[in-house]
C-alpha cells in the first residue's frame, strides 16, 4: 500500500509537470500567425506514415538509417514494458499475461528490440566521442545533452532486462524472452529485492527522461510525427511554394518576418523540432563553400528566439530587454539570408520535414520591403525589373529578337516555320502550346541559341507553338525569391491577365524557375495552367517518334540537375532519357538527382556577388569537370551561365563545352 502511495505521488507530479511544460510549449506557438494546415488529409496521413514510422528520409543515409529506426520501433515496443510497470506501481501483480499468445510476441520483440537498442545506443555513444561524423560535431552543451539522452535510453534498457531476468530467477511469468533467460542463465538464483530496486530504478529514469525532452533537442521524439503530418503540402510534395502577400488587406502592418511573432506557428513547431542532426547542413551549398548561412542554425534560432519571447508574451510581459530585440539582425544576420541560393537540398535531407526556406525568403521580405536593406547589387536588378521587366537592362521589344533571328535563320535554310505570335492570332486556343522563353531565353546572348534550339525541335516535330513576344514579362520568380515580393506582384498580375486574355492553357519553358512561378505559384493568382519544361517535352516528341535522332552524339557528357527542376519538380528522368536518345555516354557526377549540388544561381543568387568562401560554381563545375565528361548537359539558363563561368574560370573552355539538352538533340537529328 505504502509503495503504491509513494509511487502514485511520484507519477502524478511527474505526469502534471510533463503536461505544464507541453502545454507552455504550446501556448509559445500562439504568439505566432495562425495558418491552415488541415486540408489534404489522407496524403498528409500516407507521408507521416512513411516519413515519421517507417523513417524513409532517415534511410537516405543507410547506417545513420538504421540506427535511428532500430531506436525508433525499439521504443514504440518498449512502451508496452513502461505502461506494465506503471499499472503494476498501482496492482502489484499486474501483467499483461492475459493477451496469450500476443503477450508472448510483444515480450519476444521487447526483448529482441531491447537488446537491438542496447547496441545502437553503446555505438551511436562512440560515434559521438570517436570519429565523429562532420555534422555530429556540435557544441559541448549540444553534446552533454546527446549524451544525457542516449545514457538515459541505455538505462531504460537495462533496467527492463534488469525487471525480467530477476522474474525469471524468482520462478514468475516474463511470456518469452530469449535473450533476457539467456542473462538469466549466468545467475543462480533471484530476489524480490533485486526486482524490486530495477523496477523502481526504470520508473523513475522514464519519468524523469519524459520531463527531460520538452527542454532538449529531444523534443522531436514528441514534435517529429505532428511536424511531419502538417509540413507543407503543395504539390509536388514538399513543394516550396511561396506564401502570397495580400497587399490590399489594410490590417497588415508588417511585410514579411522581422521576429519569432511574424512567423506561422508551423514555423515556430519546426523550431521546436529539429533534431539537430546537422543533416541540411551537410549538404548545404552555401555552408560548404564558407558562407555565414547554416540552415540547421537558422531553425535553432527561430526556437531559441521563441523560446526566449514565448514565456513573456504568454505572460503579457510588455518591457523586457528580450522585446527590444529582434530575429533579424540579433538572431540571425543579413549576410546568412543573402547566401541561401533556395536549393531545397536542406528540406530534402531534413528528416522531420523542416521547411528552411520559407522563413529565409520571409526574413529576405522584411530587408526588402520594411528595411530597404539589401546588397547593392540588387539596386540594380530592382531597377531593370521596373523598367524593363527583366532582370537585365534590355527593353521589352528586344523579346522578340530571337523570334527575328530565328525566322531568318529557318528562312535561310529554307524551313517552314510553325512559330505564331499569340498577339496575331488573338487566342491560343488553336495552337498545341504557348512557348515561354522566359528573361534569359529571350535576352542573354548565350541562352538564345537554346531557345532557337528548342524553337527548331518544335519545328521539326510540326508542334503549332506560338509565343508572346514582347507581351510576356519576367514570371516575377528572381524578385520573389529576393523578397521584393510587391514587385513580383506586379508583373504576376500582368502575365495573368495577357495569359488569361489568349485563353493560354498549355505553356513549355526552357526555364525551371519560370516553370515552377508558372506551374506551381499562379494557381495563387488566379490562373491553373499545365506547363511542362522543355526537356519533358523534347522526351515525349522523342518517345512519340516525332524527333527521331540520325546522328549518335557518341561522347561523354555529364548531366547537372537544376535544384528547380529537379528537387522542386522532381524531374531527374526527361532530360537523361532524351541524352541517351541522342546516343551521349551519360556519366554522373558524384553528387546528382535529388543529392545534386546546386549550381549557386538559385534564389536570386544569380544577380548576387558572392564575396566570402569559394564560389558554389566553382565548387560544382570542379566536380562535374571530375567525371572527365566532354560536355556538361544543363536544362537551366542559370545553370548554363554559372556552370560556363566554372569551366571559363577552370581554363577548360577549349575541352569541355557547355551545352543545353535541347542544343544536344538537336545535333543528333
Ligand atoms: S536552400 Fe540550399 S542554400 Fe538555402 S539553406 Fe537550404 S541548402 Fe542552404
Ligand atoms: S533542420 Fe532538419 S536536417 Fe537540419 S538539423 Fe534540424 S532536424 Fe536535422
Amino acid at each position: 500500500m505504502l509503495r503504491a502511495i509513494l509511487f502514485g505521488l511520484i507519477f502524478f507530479s511527474a505526469t502534471g509537470f510533463f503536461i505544464y511544460s507541453i502545454k507552455n510549449f504550446l501556448s509559445y506557438l500562439k504568439i505566432a500567425k495562425p495558418e491552415n494546415r488541415f486540408y489534404e488529409i489522407p496524403k498528409r496521413l500516407k507521408n507521416t506514415f512513411e516519413i515519421a514510422f517507417l523513417q524513409t528520409k532517415l534511410l537516405r543515409s543507410k547506417l545513420a538509417g538504421i540506427l535511428h529506426l532500430c531506436i525508433y520501433w525499439g521504443f514504440v515496443v518498449l512502451l508496452f514494458v513502461v505502461l506494465e510497470s506503471i499499472i503494476e506501481g498501482f496492482f502489484p501483480d499486474f501483467t499483461f499475461a492475459f493477451l496469450g499468445p500476443v503477450y508472448s510476441i510483444l515480450t519476444f520483440l521487447q526483448d529482441f528490440f531491447g537488446a537491438l537498442v542496447l547496441v545502437t545506443v553503446i555505438f551511436s555513444l562512440i560515434r559521438r566521442y570517436v570519429g565523429t561524423p562532420k555534422r555530429l560535431q556540435v557544441d559541448k552543451a549540444a553534446k552533454i545533452d546527446a549524451t544525457f539522452i542516449l545514457v538515459m535510453i541505455g538505462l531504460v534498457m537495462i533496467t527492463m532486462f534488469g525487471m525480467s531476468v530477476e522474474k525469471i530467477l524468482i520462478g514468475q511469468s516474463v511470456g518469452y524472452r530469449p535473450v533476457s533467460a539467456f542473462i538469466a542463465g549466468f545467475f543462480s538464483s533471484g530476489s524480490h529485492t533485486v526486482y524490486e530496486i530495477f523496477w523502481w530504478a526504470h520508473i523513475l529514469v522514464v519519468l524523469l527522461f519524459m520531463n527531460y525532452l520538452p527542454y532538449s533537442k529531444h523534443f522531436h521524439v514528441l514534435s517529429s510525427v505532428p511536424n511531419t503530418f502538417f509540413s507543407n503540402y503543395e504539390i509536388p510534395y514538399p513543394g516550396i511554394v511561396l506564401k502570397p502577400i495580400n497587399f490590399e488587406d489594410e490590417s497588415i502592418v508588417q511585410y514579411g518576418v522581422k521576429d519569432v511573432e511574424d512567423l506561422t506557428w508551423k514555423n515556430l513547431l519546426d523550431g521546436y523540432t529539429c533534431t539537430e542532426c546537422g543533416r541540411c547542413t551537410s549538404v548545404c551549398p552555401a555552408n560548404l563553400t564558407g558562407k555565414l548561412l547554416d540552415p540547421k542554425l537558422i531553425v535553432t534560432k527561430i526556437r531559441k528566439r521563441t523560446m526566449e519571447v514565448g514565456p513573456l508574451v504568454a505572460n503579457k510581459v510588455e518591457s523586457d530587454p528580450v522585446l527590444d530585440k529582434n530575429l533579424v539582425h540579433d538572431y540571425i544576420t543579413p549576410q546568412e539570408l543573402w547566401a541561401c541560393t533556395t536549393c531545397m537540398a536542406c528540406v530534402q535531407e531534413c528528416p522531420v520535414m523542416i521547411d528552411h526556406i520559407t522563413p529565409i525568403i520571409d526574413m529576405r521580405r522584411d530587408l526588402v520591403m520594411m528595411e530597404s536593406e539589401f546588397p547593392n547589387e540588387l539596386n540594380t536588378v530592382f531597377r531593370n525589373l521596373e523598367n524593363n521587366e527583366s532582370p537585365w537592362a534590355f527593353g521589352a521589344e528586344q523579346r522578340n529578337d530571337w523570334i527575328d533571328e530565328l525566322s531568318e535563320e529557318l528562312a535561310k535554310e529554307g524551313k517552314e516555320n510553325h512559330l505564331r505570335k499569340v498577339s496575331n492570332l488573338g487566342t491560343a486556343d488553336d495552337l498545341d502550346i504557348v512557348f515561354w522563353s522566359g528573361c534569359a531565353g529571350a535576352f542573354d546572348k548565350r541562352y538564345r541559341n537554346v531557345t532557337k534550339s528548342f524553337a527548331q525541335l518544335l519545328n521539326h516535330a510540326g508542334v503549332k507553338y506560338g509565343v508572346l513576344g514582347s507581351e510576356e514579362k519576367c514570371t516575377g520568380d528572381p524578385a520573389r525569391r529576393l523578397g521584393n515580393e510587391f514587385l513580383a506582384q506586379t508583373f504576376i498580375q500582368q502575365n495573368v491577365e495577357t495569359l488569361k486574355k489568349y485563353n493560354v492553357k498549355k505553356v513549355v519553358t526552357a526555364c525551371p524557375h519560370c516553370m515552377h512561378t508558372l506551374k506551381n505559384e499562379y494557381n495563387k493568382f488566379g490562373i491553373d495552367l499545365d506547363v511542362t519544361h522543355h526537356t519533358e517535352y523534347i522526351d515525349n516528341l522523342l518517345k512519340e517518334k516525332k524527333l527521331q535522332p540520325k546522328k549518335e552524339i557518341k561522347e561523354k557528357v555529364t548531366y547537372h540537375d537544376s535544384c528547380y527542376l529537379g528537387r522542386y519538380n522532381h524531374i531527374y528522368n526527361s532530360p537523361r532519357e532524351s541524352l541517351e536518345s541522342a546516343g551521349v555516354d551519360l556519366v554522373e557526377m558524384a553528387r546528382s538527382k535529388d543529392k545534386g549540388f546546386c549550381c549557386g544561381a538559385g534564389g536570386g543568387r544569380m544577380f548576387l556577388e558572392e564575396h566570402e568562401g569559394k564560389r558554389v560554381n566553382i565548387e560544382r563545375t570542379e566536380e562535374a569537370l571530375k567525371t572527365g565528361a566532354k560536355t556538361i548537359a544543363t536544362a537551366c539558363p542559370f545553370c548554363m551561365t554559372m556552370l560556363t563561368d566554372g569551366v571559363k574560370e577552370k581554363e577548360k573552355s577549349d575541352e569541355v563545352k557547355v551545352k543545353d539538352v535541347a542544343e544536344i538533340v538537336l545535333e543528333s537529328l
